[in-house]
């Protein structure tokens, strides 16, 4: 069938699209075709329905019906089309689990082996910015002493920014160095249902060694603890088994454990005693990194240009990012169109509504001079004293953050090369986190200029 496809598109499109799909079975005599994530979803019903039910036909079916799922293991998974086909959950760990596709359940139970680890999410593959530096450092330096750095190391963060992958991360850097060390990943929800499927087959024991005789137990959005008495009874004694014998606890959520409501004190002071650390929405130069990275994995050789008009447009979730990426891609490869600036601002034209508010580079220069009680033209002049040179890195950077302007159109505006302009934009990054007035300098005139504060002065 596939055989059909191919002569019937491109070359790019099919391994963009056709590649990573995987056939389920037939179900109620519809073909269950798996697709990656939702995007790829909603894009072969609306692109490929016909054209798959033509080459049924062509196979002699009489009333060809195709339907799409989404691939649970590789859900999240970056957009790789060389990728290989994703392994079947009924290999992952030789106990046999539900078919995939059955009432489109998501088999339960893969969890208890390193095989439940995403092999993309790696330290390698994950781009270190002033947003995530600190959980980043943090899960690093659990990595390389477990137990002993800190323990646990509490990562918060909102949702697509990061905090899985970097669990899974540990999980690999360990699983590397240290075949031996038992590791366990599991989702709040998988140790909710692991318990209360335990307690009804009478299986406590098995439950208990599973959980308490791990070297590195990651449990990832411990958020939904929340209002669960009887798992948090038991979280509480894994935790416990699992710390005093030193060994190493990482858990993420969506919100620091203090916003945690319904989440017994001992718990959560308990998940207080070791490190507690965020990760934030990336700055812009951090989302062009990570989508240069993307791009490369790709193989795609996409302008600059156009990774920055797509950091641009999707500024919160780095899954949206990588999504927003891929429908570039996908519309370039359909449309036979080479990469531009055109081409991506098409693709993305009906997801993302144009940036409400268009802040020019004057604007920016005013807001900044206000700010710090100079005159503009100071900004712009070539004063070199710590009072001007810290507003005028400072304006460089929120105009490279908030408007479309290239390097050597803002070195222009300022008198200077681009250069200029890329250090202090790399000065003033390198600051945030660190510099408590500038970061919140920073914030406080990105939310004026961007119309989310009222303007009081
Ligand atoms: P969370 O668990 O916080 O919701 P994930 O870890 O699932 O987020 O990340 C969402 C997607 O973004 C994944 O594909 C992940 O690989 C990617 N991602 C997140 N942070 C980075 C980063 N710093 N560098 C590269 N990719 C990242
Ligand atoms: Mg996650």
């Amino acid at each position: 069938m596939l055989g059909y496809v191919r002569k019937n598109i491109s070359e790019v499109e099919y391994h963009t699209w056709f590649a990573p799909v995987r056939p389920l079975g037939v179900q109620q005599g519809s073909l269950v075709l798996g697709v990656r994530n939702s995007f790829a979803q909603e894009w072969f019903r609306k692109h490929y329905l016909e054209l798959l039910e033509d080459a049924l036909r062509s196979m002699g079916a009489q009333s060809p019906q195709v339907s799409f799922q989404v691939l649970p293991a590789v859900q999240d998974a970056m957009i790789l089309p060389q990728d290989p086909p994703p392994r079947s959950p009924s290999s992952s760990n030789g106990r046999s689990s539900p078919e995939r596709g059955e009432r489109g359940s998501i088999p339960q139970g893969v969890t208890d082996s390193r095989k439940a680890l995403n092999p993309k999410y790696i330290f390698e593959n994950f781009v270190v910015g002033p947003n995530n530096n600190l959980a980043h450092a943090a899960a690093l330096a659990v990595a390389e002493s477990p137990g002993k750095a800190y323990n646990p190391l509490f990562i918060y963060g909102d949702v697509g920014l990061g905090k899985t992958h970097l669990m899974h991360a540990v999980g690999h850097y360990m699983a590397e160095r240290y075949p031996d060390k038992r590791i366990e990943y599991v989702s709040t929800e998988s140790f909710t249902n692991d318990l209360i499927n335990a307690i009804r087959d009478d299986k406590m024991t098995q439950f208990r060694n599973r959980y308490r005789s791990v070297d590195l137990l990651l449990v990832d959005d411990i958020q939904f603890l929340a209002g669960k008495e009887r798992t948090q009874e038991e979280f509480f004694h894994t935790f416990n088994a699992l710390y005093e014998n030193h060994k190493q606890i990482i858990l993420s959520s969506d919100r620091p454990p203090k916003d945690i409501q319904t989440l017994e004190g001992r718990l959560r002071s308990r998940f207080e005693w070791g490190l507690i650390t965020d990760i934030q929405s990336p700055e812009f130069e951090t989302r062009v990194a990570i989508l240069k990275m993307n791009a490369e994995h790709h193989r795609m050789n996409i302008p600059q240009e156009v990774l920055e008009l797509i950091a641009r447009q999707v500024t919160s979730n780095i899954r949206e990012l990588e999504g927003a990426l891929m429908r570039v891609v996908a519309f370039a490869s359909l449309n036979n169109v080479p990469f531009s600036r055109a081409v991506a601002a098409k693709a993305l034209s009906n997801v993302f509504a144009p940036q409400e508010v268009k802040v020019e580079m004057a604007d920016v220069l005013r807001a900044v001079a206000g700010h710090y009680n100079i005159p503009p033209d100071a900004i712009r002049g070539s004063g070199r004293v710590r009072e001007v040179v810290v507003p005028r890195q400072m304006a460089m950077y929120l105009i490279r953050e908030l408007t479309g302007h290239s390097l050597p159109e803002i070195g222009g505006f300022f008198g200077r090369d681009h250069s200029t302009v890329m250090h202090a934009v790399q000065k003033v990054t390198e600051q945030l986190g660190r510099d408590s007035e500038l970061t919140e300098a920073a914030a406080f005139l990105k939310r004026r200029l961007q119309g989310l504060e009222g303007d009081d002065s």
